[in-house]
């Protein structure tokens, strides 16, 4: 059987290489050897080829080389081992595909081709998918908000099955990416005509139009063992193994297979990625080390992403609350125009608030929404704006005061998943919409407390035995209401600001991201949260009671053993089991001996300028140069993988205006360099704090982009402005 689609995907690779050596030839005899290349924001060259092969393609010229790997790896006759992943030394013809693909793309790019268009939708697709996307997706993918990936290559028979098909996805939360093909229709046309949304907010991301931009999702999943897993470029092995044991991706193929598509699956199946056509192909049942079915047939397009999640062995279980319209994480980022809002709350249009407040089981009727007020009824019949305080009422026997704020900050989540229900801020602060396409499919007032009932039952599980959503309507109730809730939220504050590290027993772990980064252990105190900026400590502390045996475990501090640098004799045992071993001993306060680890999410790295005896900050999502000369993707490429790198450390942006940051080396003093975003960004607390700490003119004296963006002239600026950090002991 496989022999006919052997023969088949090593034609497609023979073809692809001698186009790509074609075009290799003519952009080197244009443009020389010498020039260099690099994919949009990534630290990993041509990434496929880096992680299998260990060499960095920075110019043309080496182009040439990789494109030799490539020909060593094409196979003279069809041959058995193409179907058996890991088998034998050499890749196979698959890889060879992949290889070529990878360069004729950094060549389109080169020769101004990429990203691709479709002009008659005036679209652009996305071509290569950076490191900062990557990064910014890292925490939903290992908390399970994104469970899998799948390809789709082709066109489905109408646009209305295309449109079913990526529905099915994003319901079940998972990203899409579309490609192929060139000559014909495709799933992304159909969606296009059909007005559908597409990008990463939608979770719907089209790469490009021909079945070779298949590459780009490939190499965006190849990067998770470079960014997250630590694996070594060159070790082919290490990589396919962690493709197939932690990357859960599979394609589906729609429409006639081709030579290319063969070749392209091929190199997906050594991936360990199996794939699902629509038509009538030979089934690969499992082989040697694969326990699934590689390629596999399903005609039935209704069934087909139900097939294709069960092929790769995906558990996915997806709560929507009973609402008319659709629901999931990939309708969050949906905006709603003020032309397509039927109603809008808040947003200081409107007085409102939202507020979970703790009550008595039996103060509690299960799943009940209460509305208040006598017109309420006509009131959102006529539209426009109106009033809004939302109560939700939780009890449990596990409940605690303490998870009041972590349940009201999933509200933000919960609206927002509701397509055609938008949300944004929090407390009294909130702003929601309701689009005329929701209220036409039935959306009424109540749903949003059906909504926040079943959501807030389904994520708290075993914290929230019983809730109830109350819904204030009359101005009078909204502001009696939200004194009330005032008053809680200062309380709560006030609760967290004396949440300090030595006044608890307990830290907790964060262990989410093993999944991608087996040995990266977070370490969340008080003062300290998880280095995605997405988990504190009240959050480990919910996170333990809702589920024991989770991501999120105690860690009992026992002994301290330098109060200076933050070292606990509970944290190190610890971290010994917790991380197999490789962390023997951590110090939370500094960055120069044992400190965290980094997986690959962190919001900011923090890294050291010797000559100015202090640190920098860069976060993600600023793209250019540093003081130390490295870029943030270059500079986050050599402190992933849950290695300790001391000098080098990745942190959650609330972690540089807490008492304890880098409170071993001297604390916010030792800052010197922040993009001036960051600096926005912190302002207000890193105010306060620096007031404390005696620096009130502190942020003034950090050099930004807009200062110096290199170490001498950074020098020049901090002696100009006698920044504390000169006259400081040395750091190193
Ligand atoms: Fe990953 Fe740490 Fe965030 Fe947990 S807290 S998800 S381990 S980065
Ligand atoms: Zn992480």
């Amino acid at each position: 059987m496989s022999k006919l689609i052997a023969s088949s995907a090593i034609r497609g690779a023979k073809n692809i290489v001698a186009q790509t050596e074609e075009m290799l030839e003519k952009t080197i005899a244009d443009k020389g050897k010498d020039l260099h290349f690099e994919f949009p924001d990534t630290a990993f060259y041509l990434p496929m080829i880096y992680a299998m092969t260990g060499f960095a393609v920075k110019k043309l010229g080496d182009m040439k080389v990789a494109l030799g790997f490539a020909k060593e790896l094409l196979h003279p006759e069809p041959d058995e081992k193409i179907w058996l992943p890991y088998l034998g030394e050499a890749l196979d013809s698959g890889m060879a595909t992949l290889f070529a693909e990878e360069i004729m793309l950094a060549l389109r790019y080169i020769n101004g081709l990429e990203p691709c268009k479709e002009e008659e939708f005036d679209f652009t697709y996305n071509g290569f998918i950076t490191d900062t996307i990557q990064r910014n997706l890292g925490v939903q993918l290992v908390d399970g908000t994104m469970p899998g990936f799948a390809a789709i290559i082709g066109a489905a028979p109408t646009e209305d099955i295309a449109v079913n098909i990526v529905r099915e996805l994003q319901e079940k939360n998972i990203l899409t990416f579309l490609s192929g093909q060139s000559d014909g229709d495709s799933v992304t046309k159909q969606l296009l005509r059909k007005g559908i949304e597409l990008g990463w907010d939608s979770r719907i991301v089209p790469l490009g139009p021909g079945t070779e931009h298949t590459l780009y999702a490939l190499d965006w999943a190849i990067r998770a063992s470079l960014i997250f897993g630590g694996k070594k470029p060159g070790d082919f092995k290490e990589h396919l193994k962690y493709q197939k044991d932690r990357v859960f991706a599979f394609a589906i193929a729609l429409g006639q297979m081709d030579d290319l598509k063969w070749a392209t699956g091929a190199g997906a199946i050594n991936m360990g990625f199996p794939a699902l056509c629509d038509t009538d192909v030979p089934v690969i049942h499992p082989t040697g080390v694969c326990t699934y079915e590689e390629v596999d047939k399903e005609f039935d397009h209704s069934k087909i992403v139900q097939r294709a999640i069960e092929l790769r062995g995906l558990k996915i279980v997806v709560e929507k609350p009973p609402i008319p319209v659709s629901y999931g994480p990939a309708f969050e980022g949906e905006r709603i125009r003020k032309e397509d809002t039927f109603i809008e709350f808040g947003g200081q249009r409107t007085d409102a608030f939202e507020w979970v407040r703790m009550r008595e089981l039996e103060d509690i009727e299960d799943n009940k929404v209460i509305i208040v007020g006598d017109h309420w009824k006509e009131n959102y019949e006529k539209g426009g704006k109106m009033p809004l305080g939302i109560v939700i009422e939780v009890a449990g026997r596990k409940m605690q005061k303490d998870f009041e704020s972590i349940i009201e900050r999933k509200v933000h989540h919960n609206i927002n998943e509701a397509q055609g229900l938008w949300h944004m801020g929090q407390r009294d602060i909130n702003w929601i919409r309701i689009s005329n396409a929701a209220k036409a499919a039935g959306i009424t007032l109540e749903h949003i407390g059906v909504i926040l009932n079943t959501m807030t039952h389904y994520r708290f599980k075993s914290i929230v035995d019983k809730v109830q959503t109350v819904i204030y309507t009359e101005p009078a109730d909204v502001a009696r209401v939200r004194e009330e809730a005032r008053a809680a939220y200062k309380e709560r504050d006030h609760r967290l600001g004396s949440l300090t590290d030595e006044a608890v027993e307990t830290f907790y772990s964060c262990l989410l991201c093993q999944s991608f980064a087996p040995a990266h252990v977070c370490v969340i105190t008080p003062e300290r949260l998880g280095l995605c900026g997405a988990y504190n400590w009240l959050d480990g502390k919910a996170a333990f009671e809702i589920d024991p045996t989770g991501g999120n475990q105690p860690i009992t501090k026992g002994e301290m053993l330098d109060p200076r640098y933050g070292r606990y004799t509970g944290v190190d045992e610890y971290l010994k089991k917790a991380s197999g071993g490789a962390v023997e001993t951590l110090n939370l306060y500094t960055i120069m001996e044992n400190p965290m680890t980094s997986c690959g999410c962190f919001e900011c790295i923090v890294a050291i300028i010797p000559e100015a005896n202090g640190v920098m900050i860069v976060n993600r999502g600023y793209s250019g140069m540093t003081p130390i000369g490295m870029k943030f993707s270059t500079l986050a490429g050599t402190v992933g993988g849950g290695a300790q790198t001391p000098g080098f450390m990745g942190i959650g942006v609330n972690f540089i205006t807490s008492k304890k940051f880098l409170f071993g080396d001297g604390g916010i003093k030792r800052i010197v360099w922040m993009p001036k975003s960051l600096k926005e960004r912190i302002k207000e607390d890193f105010q306060r704090l620096s007031e404390a700490e005696g620096v009130a003119e502190l942020l003034d004296k950090i050099a930004d982009e807009t200062i110096c963006e290199d170490s001498e002239k950074l020098l020049e600026f901090l002696t100009q402005v006698d920044h504390p950090a000169l006259q400081m002991d040395s750091i190193l």
